[in-house]
């Protein structure tokens, strides 16, 4: 069968090997960013609709689950635009998780709909929320994400914040830099400003690695992404493991964390949530054996308890 809304699974750098579904069909995106690499945004708009329809999705989904494939790691709900565009998002997330029931489901977004509590109380039910704020500067902003009417800066940052009081998944915020357009002193104070009032799990900072829609797009220097990454790395605990060079390239912590400190980052991460080994591992980009070393060791300690679920075990910190 040819997949017309599934992609992968292809190896991503925050998310491991991850199987991506469209939820759009079309270039329909409430920004037109620079940096965009599907190109242009055609239709541009805040207003939700079923653009692809749950049941073409889940259909796919369905099918796609009897072949022969690598097991993902996550299913990532994007595609050609912004997903929380699609109306249909609580039946595709809900279709996703009955599909696949041991995998975690993962949403990019823009952030531009975070402030409709609707938007945020579909995402609840996934694992992972992966939102990007490219400068809180607003001629940076405009500059670079170049939204339609109706989308604002503020909106955005206090969509976020609602987010993160009211979510209990994962975080993962990313930043991406343009040589002299968002790469200014100005925007980085405003980032650790906002960062430390929101507290993600993680945030990536990142640059072009492929050609955008506009050649005004353009690349930042490893110095700058590197310092940047420097001044952002202490804001929140898994940001110190997120200097990842590519976008595309998995990022292992593993040889780079004290016990303690992943340790730590386990037992916070449950702390949200109850997960599997092989969940943790996923989301904290740790190697499933140290995972599961840190978790027996958390066991001994009686700090996590394990039960059996759905066929797996599930770890949780004892409150
Ligand atoms: S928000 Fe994402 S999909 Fe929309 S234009 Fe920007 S990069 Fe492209």
């Amino acid at each position: 069968m040819e997949f017309k809304t599934l992609y992968g699974p292809v190896r991503s750098g925050r998310l491991g090997l991850s199987l991506g579904v469209d939820l759009l069909g079309q270039r329909i995106c409430s920004m037109d960013c620079l940096y965009c690499e599907i190109g242009p945004t055609r239709a541009h708009t805040l207003k939700r609709h079923p653009y692809m329809p749950a049941k073409v999705i889940l259909d796919e989904l369905h099918a796609w689950r009897r072949q022969e494939l690598p097991r993902p790691e996550h299913i990532t709900l994007g595609g050609l635009g912004e997903p929380c565009l699609n109306s249909d998002l609580p039946e595709i997330i809900a279709g996703c998780r009955e599909l696949f029931p041991d995998i975690p489901v993962a949403v990019l977004t823009n952030s531009t709909l975070l402030h409709d509590p609707a938007v945020r109380r579909e995402l609840a039910a996934v694992q992972v929320v992966l939102p990007s704020l490219d400068s809180l500067v607003e001629r940076e902003f405009l500059a670079v994400n170049r939204p339609c009417p109706g989308v604002d800066l503020l909106l955005i940052t206090s969509g976020l914040l609602q987010l993160r009081r009211e979510y209990t998944g994962l975080v993962c915020l990313e930043v991406l830099l343009l040589q002299g357009i968002n790469d200014t002193q100005e925007n980085l104070d405003l980032q650790r400003q906002f960062l430390t009032k929101l507290q993600p799990d993680r945030v990536d900072v990142v640059t072009m690695t492929r050609p955008g829609s506009s050649p005004l797009a353009k690349a930042v220097a490893k110095e700058t992404l590197n310092s940047w990454r420097r001044a952002l790395a202490p804001l929140t605990p898994l940001a110190r493991m997120s200097a990842k060079p590519d976008r595309l390239e998995k990022h292992s912590t593993a040889g780079i964390m004290s016990a303690d400190t992943a340790m730590e980052l386990v037992l916070n991460s449950l702390r949200r949530r109850p997960q599997t080994p092989e969940q943790l591992s996923a989301a904290l980009s740790v190697d499933v054996m140290r995972t599961k070393t840190i978790l027996d060791a958390l066991l001994r300690e009686g700090r996590i308890t394990k039960v059996r679920d759905f066929g797996d075990d599930f770890y949780h910190a004892v409150l």
